[in-house]
């Protein structure tokens, strides 16, 4: 399809209406070649404030409709994006410079799925029992919507970070005005198609800008009740900063540094497949990416060498290149901030390159998935989020340590253990202070499990019955007899 056809809807969807942002043109490009695909002009500070009043003036028939009619709209939405999965992804690919074949087949069906999980979610909310706790008096416990959710998202996974914005947020009662990242509103865009086509107006509305300009109006309008930002950690502060004055509560899914433990006893080939997968998956655009790893001292050498030469073999290419596994970076920025992480280690006599290290020559903000081995725990490329597709490799004498320099990070988002002792596997699960624990894999989401971190990885729940609980709120209703 070319490529005009294929964007299509590009207009920001406010209060039911399809209108053009008024805000500053912003280029939205193909990181594969650097190619403007085309000039959107972000939504003014007014189109914010009209698309919240909307958001609110809906809330009150919205929150009042019964979870069974919610739960339709869920699943006639998931439907339309089944229907139109192959545009869909095409569009993502091509926004995202992801291959295609990965975007079809495992975002699509998880993006669909997550709807219709949040379709029966919303139907078996269960909870405290009524009772009478002072005589003449019954008690009983509602779960209700908030209200408003200003919901934000980042570039990595554009059309499933809004999945898991609007789908516990609508099964719940609320209403939203969600903000895709600036560098790839695309399918979301595209997504504003199906959902003012089913939701009434207002239910959901989808403003486009950048974070300081659009974002922050969104983040600081006196209508929103809550904010849920997946993104960085400084943004994150952001949104507690804007939050401060308003109490508004927040929802945050911020960073990550996934530590991987490899045993000595682990299946070594299935550990040096799963971070050959894990590890450099969307290019290593992944809060949880298995970036961290320790091995131990038995398996160390051997762990390095074959984990190299699986990683030389990654094919890097265009989105619809045969059997392409690893596109772009997002940005020229994001490129050199990687590059600079990578350049930084180079300089460091301890630390060895075992596989790639450079930016890829010709268009296109590629980087060649790199192996740093010889890592220390205070080093830089231990310590700091990359956001691209490097793994260090540090090695721990034992298990106490391997434990202890996994814990030490500023956060808690994802972590895996690699072991054939079950039993060992549970005991260092349980002392892992992360949001997840995988044993023997990495990276592997369901909607019916939670995704969220503790400390700087932020905090509250996606997916899951628990992001239904985070975005509603409990009240106490008592009946004097
Ligand atoms: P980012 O924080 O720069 O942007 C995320 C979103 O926040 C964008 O829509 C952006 O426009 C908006 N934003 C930026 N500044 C803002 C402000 N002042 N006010 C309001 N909104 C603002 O993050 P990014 O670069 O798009 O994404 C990468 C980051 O996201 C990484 O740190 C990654 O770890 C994190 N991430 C976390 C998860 C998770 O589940 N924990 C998932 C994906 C990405």
């Amino acid at each position: 399809m070319a490529t005009k056809t294929l964007i299509g809807q590009t207009k920001i969807l406010v209060g039911g209406e399809f209108v053009s942002g008024e805000g500053q043109p912003l280029d939205i490009l193909n990181p594969a070649t650097g190619e403007i695909l085309l000039k959107l002009p972000e939504a003014s500070v007014e189109q914010v404030k009209s698309a919240v009043g909307s958001a609110e003036k809906a809330f009150d028939s919205w929150s009042q409709t019964t979870p069974k009619d919610r739960s339709m709209l869920l699943l006639k939405l998931a439907d339309k994006i089944d229907e139109n999965a192959e545009e869909l992804a095409r569009l993502e690919s091509l926004n995202c410079g992801k291959p295609y074949g990965a975007v079809l087949n495992d975002e699509m069906p998880a993006i669909s799925d997550c709807f219709r999980f949040f379709a029966g979610a919303a139907r078996a909310m269960t909870g405290a029992v009524s009772g009478e706790y002072l005589a003449g008096h019954t008690s009983m416990i509602r779960r209700d919507p908030i209200g408003v959710v200003a919901s934000i998202a980042p570039w990595n996974y554009p059309l499933m970070m809004a999945a898991w914005k609007l789908a516990p947020v609508l099964a719940a009662g609320n209403t939203s005005v969600i903000k895709p990242s600036e560098q790839t509103p695309l399918t979301t865009l595209k997504l504003a198609e199906f959902l003012a086509e089913l939701f009434p107006a207002g239910v959901v509305n989808v403003v486009m800008g950048v974070g300081e300009t659009v974002g922050s109006a969104l983040i600081h309008e006196p209508g929103v009740r809550m904010i849920s930002l997946t993104g960085d950690v400084g943004t994150g502060r952001k949104v507690l900063e804007a939050a401060t004055s308003s109490l508004k509560r927040t929802h945050l899914e911020l960073g990550g540094k996934a530590p991987v433990i490899v045993m000595d006893d682990a299946d070594l080939e299935a550990a040096v497949q799963g971070i050959r997968v894990f590890g450099y998956y969307n290019a290593g655009q992944d809060c949880t990416a298995a970036c961290r790893v320790y091995a131990g001292a038995k398996i160390y050498d051997k762990f390095v060498a074959e984990l190299s030469s699986a990683v030389k073999s990654i094919k890097v290419g265009l989105q619809d290149e045969d059997g392409v596994e690893m596109g772009p970076l997002i940005t020229e920025r994001q490129r050199s901030r990687v590059a600079g992480f990578v350049e930084r280690a180079k300089m460091q006599k301890h630390l060895e390159v075992t596989a790639g290290g450079g930016s890829r020559q010709g268009a296109g903000f590629f980087f060649e998935p790199t192996v740093i081995a010889g890592a220390l725990q205070s080093d830089e490329i231990v310590r700091r989020e990359v956001f691209g597709p490097v793994v260090s490799v540090t090695r721990f004498s034992d298990t106490g340590e391997a434990i202890r320099w996994a814990n030490d990070s500023d956060y808690g988002l994802a972590s895996s253990v690699w072991t054939q002792d079950v039993g060992k596997a549970m005991r260092i699960a349980s002392r892992l202070q992360y949001g997840c624990t995988w044993v023997n894999t990495h990276f592997m989401l369901v909607n019916e499990m939670p995704h969220g971190g503790l400390k700087a990885s932020g905090y509250g729940k996606d997916m899951s019955l628990y992001a239904l609980e985070d975005y509603t709120v409990i009240r106490h209703v008592m009946v004097k007899h």
